[in-house]
């Protein structure tokens, strides 16, 4: 047995340590990335499906790495939120993507709210209320100018401290809506008791919509569900005009993926609305 165990050991070791190696190395990166202003907002346009017209846009992070290029935010997310990083970058995404909204408003552009992803370790954060509160007063917008997109896995933690902070946006009118829905446990449970506006249909189940009938029924369901609950539904990852129809048909609200537009970097978001696009 004890020799057993020393293979294990010597079989693992040297994973783990790349793995605190990595996160290590990323966490050191990314302490300097905030510091060295390594990151950038991307602004996704979102489309209504009645108008046709842009209706918001979802801000997504991008780490432009001095020596290893553009970090993928699947990469460093994580990483962030188990180092506790997320909680300074989600500072910054908040205020920059405020700030971004506050200067299009002031240039005559678009009315529509942007949104900004929370993750659960900031949301567990007391002062997450009042640094909400404060960006807006500071960057002069309403609650409905910000929306907040959080997952269902928020309801995994602190289920109390997250629904406190949940109704206290909701109260304050700044919009929420579940991201990935369908993707994580007892969506249904408490869909019921939580304050949001939106859901958000995860992408992987919009890729294959036309071809996969289990796919196409889910989707279908989540946008009767939402509408008998009152909520607006968003389908992500819409690639092709295939897809974008069968959500028409189906009712769905509004629509985000590269059919309508990629994220794009500020200045080229500006001209894409100017372009006054129309799905
Ligand atoms: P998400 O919140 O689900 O964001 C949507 C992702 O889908 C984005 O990936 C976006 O670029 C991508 N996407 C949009 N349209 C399409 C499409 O038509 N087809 C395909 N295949 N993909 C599409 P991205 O930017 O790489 O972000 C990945 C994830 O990283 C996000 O998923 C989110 O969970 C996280 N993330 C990004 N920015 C932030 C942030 O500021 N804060 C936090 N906490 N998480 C963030
Ligand atoms: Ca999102
Ligand atoms: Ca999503
Ligand atoms: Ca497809």
């Amino acid at each position: 047995a004890k020799e057993d165990g020393r293979n294990n050991f010597q079989f693992f070791e040297p994973e783990m340590n790349f793995r605190a190696n990595r996160i290590f190395g990323m966490e050191r990166d990314l302490h300097n990335a905030l510091a060295n202003g390594e990151f950038e907002l991307h602004y996704q346009p979102q489309a209504d499906l009645t108008s046709g017209r842009a209706c918001g846009a979802e801000a997504l992070i991008r780490w432009n790495h001095p020596e290893r290029g553009r970090v993928s935010p699947a990469e460093f997310i994580p990483v962030a939120e188990e180092t506790g990083q997320i909680v300074a970058m989600g500072e910054w995404v908040l205020r920059t993507a405020c700030a971004q909204l506050a200067y299009w408003r002031k240039n005559g552009m678009a009315v529509f709210p942007v949104a900004v992803n929370l993750s659960i370790r900031q949301l567990l954060q007391p002062s997450l209320v009042d640094l909400v509160r404060e960006v807006l007063a500071e960057n002069n917008l309403a609650p409905v100018d910000l929306e907040l997109e959080i997952t269902e896995g928020i309801m995994m933690g602190d289920a109390k401290a997250a629904l406190e902070f949940l109704s206290t946006m909701h109260e304050m009118g700044v919009q929420l809506s579940i991201d990935d829905f369908g993707t994580g446990y007892s969506s249904l449970n408490y869909l019921k008791n939580l304050p949001v506006d939106k859901l958000k249909v995860d992408q992987s189940f919009v890729r294959d919509i036309e071809i996969d009938s289990s796919d196409a029924a889910i989707v279908r369901s989540i946008i009767s569900l939402g509408h008998r609950l009152d909520l607006r539904v968003i389908a992500e990852g819409v690639e092709t005009l295939a897809e974008l129809d069968f959500l028409r048909m189906r009712g769905c609200d509004e629509i985000q993926g590269y059919y309508f537009s990629r994220p794009l970097p500020a200045d080229e978001f500006e001209r894409f609305i100017h372009s006054n696009p129309r799905l």
